[in-house]
C-alpha cells in the first residue's frame, strides 16, 4: 500500500476523535486510522462507522505507553512508508474537589500534564520522522490553551509567563522548565504565586498551554528543516458535549469540523494557517 495516504487520529473511539475520523473517511483520499488505547472500545467505534457506510481502519494507541507508539509507526512505515495527517487529539481532564488534599491535587496534576504534554510531545517525536511532504498536523488544544482570553478566566495572570509562552523564541527547555515548575508549585500549593489561575482545572488548562506553545515551536522548527510544506497547528474544537465535557452545547460533529479543516489543508497554499491557533468561531467568520 505504499504510496496510498494516510490519516492517524488519536483517542478516537469516541467524543470528537471518533467524529473527526467520521469526518475525514468522507473527505480524505486515503487509508484514515481510528486508534484508541483500548482495542475492545476502538474496535467497537469501527463497528459503529462500518454500520453508517464508513471504512476507517484500526490500530490500538496509547499515547501514555511508549512501545504502543512505536508499533503504530513501524506499522504506518512498513505498511504506507510515511504518515500524511496526525490528529493528536487523545486528552483528559481531571477536576479537583475543593476537599482534595494537596497531594491528591499534585499527583491529578502530574497526570494530566504527562498524558496532555508530555506523552502528546513524545509521540509526535516518534511520529514526526515519518510525516510525508505536505503532511497536516492538527493538536488539540482549548480556549483554556489561549494565552489571552476573552473572559479573563484561566489564562496566567504573570504578563511575564505570558510573554515567555508567547515568544517565538521559546525553547523545548523553556517550555518543560515552565510545566516542571508549575507542577512544583502544585506540590508546594503555591502556583498562583507563579501566575497561574487559581482554578480546580488548572493543570488541564497549563496542559493545553502547553500543548500550544509546543505547537509553535514544531511549526518553526518544521520551518527551518529541509521537508517542505509541513503544517502544525492546534485548535480549539468549541465546548462539546463529550464524556469529558458533559454540558458541553455542540455535537461531536460540530466540534469535529475545525479539527478537520485543519487536516485536510491543501498542499502549497501560502495562506494556509501555519502554527497557527485555530477556533471553530474563526471558521465560521472565514
Ligand atoms: P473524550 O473524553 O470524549 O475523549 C478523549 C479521548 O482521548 C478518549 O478516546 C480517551 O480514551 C482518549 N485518551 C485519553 N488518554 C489517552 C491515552 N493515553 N492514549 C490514547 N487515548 C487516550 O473527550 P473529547 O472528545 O471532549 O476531547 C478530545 C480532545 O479535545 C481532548 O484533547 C480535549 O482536551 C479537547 N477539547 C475538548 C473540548 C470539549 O468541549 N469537549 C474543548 C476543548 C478541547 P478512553 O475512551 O479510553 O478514555
Amino acid at each position: 500500500m505504499a504510496g496510498l495516504k494516510v490519516a492517524v487520529i488519536s483517542g478516537a473511539n469516541q467524543g470528537i476523535g471518533f467524529a473527526v475520523v467520521k469526518e475525514l473517511c468522507k473527505s480524505f483520499d486515503g487509508s484514515v486510522y481510528l486508534t484508541s488505547r483500548d482495542e475492545h472500545r476502538g474496535r467497537a467505534a469501527v463497528e459503529e462507522l462500518e454500520k453508517l457506510g464508513f471504512h476507517p481502519k484500526y490500530h490500538q494507541l496509547d499515547i501514555d505507553d511508549e512501545a504502543s507508539v512505536l508499533k503504530l509507526r513501524d506499522h504506518l512505515k512498513a505498511t504506507y512508508g510515511g504518515l500524511d495527517i496526525l490528529v493528536n487529539n487523545a486528552g483528559m481532564l481531571i477536576v479537583s474537589k475543593d476537599e482534595d488534599s494537596r497531594e491528591l491535587f499534585a499527583k491529578s496534576a502530574r497526570s494530566v500534564l504527562q498524558t496532555n504534554f508530555f506523552n502528546t510531545y513524545r509521540a509526535c517525536n516518534i511520529l514526526f520522522p515519518i510525516l510525508r511532504p505536505h503532511a497536516r498536523v492538527v493538536n488539540l488544544s482549548s480556549s483554556m490553551g489561549h494565552l489571552l482570553q476573552i473572559d479573563g478566566q484561566h489564562e496566567p495572570a504573570s504578563i511575564a509567563l505570558r510573554a515567555q509562552l508567547a515568544s517565538t523564541h521559546l525553547t523545548y527547555d523553556e517550555l518543560f522548565q515552565i510545566v516542571n515548575d508549575f507542577l512544583d508549585a502544585v506540590q508546594r500549593g503555591d502556583h498562583p504565586e507563579l501566575g497561574w489561575p487559581k482554578k480546580n482545572w488548572v493543570s488541564y488548562i497549563a496542559s493545553k498551554i502547553a500543548v500550544s506553545a509546543m505547537t509553535r515551536i514544531q511549526q518553526r522548527d518544521f520551518d527551518v528543516d529541509s521537508r517542505q510544506d509541513i503544517i502544525v497547528n492546534h485548535v480549539h474544537p468549541g465546548f462539546v458535549k463529550t464524556t469529558m465535557a458533559p454540558n458541553g452545547v455542540l455535537t461531536i460533529e460540530e466540534g469535529a469540523v475545525a479539527p478537520a479543516w485543519l487536516a485536510m489543508l491543501p498542499p502549497n497554499n501560502a495562506t494556509n494557517p501555519k502554527g497557527s491557533y485555530i477556533a471553530l468561531a474563526c471558521l465560521l467568520a472565514i
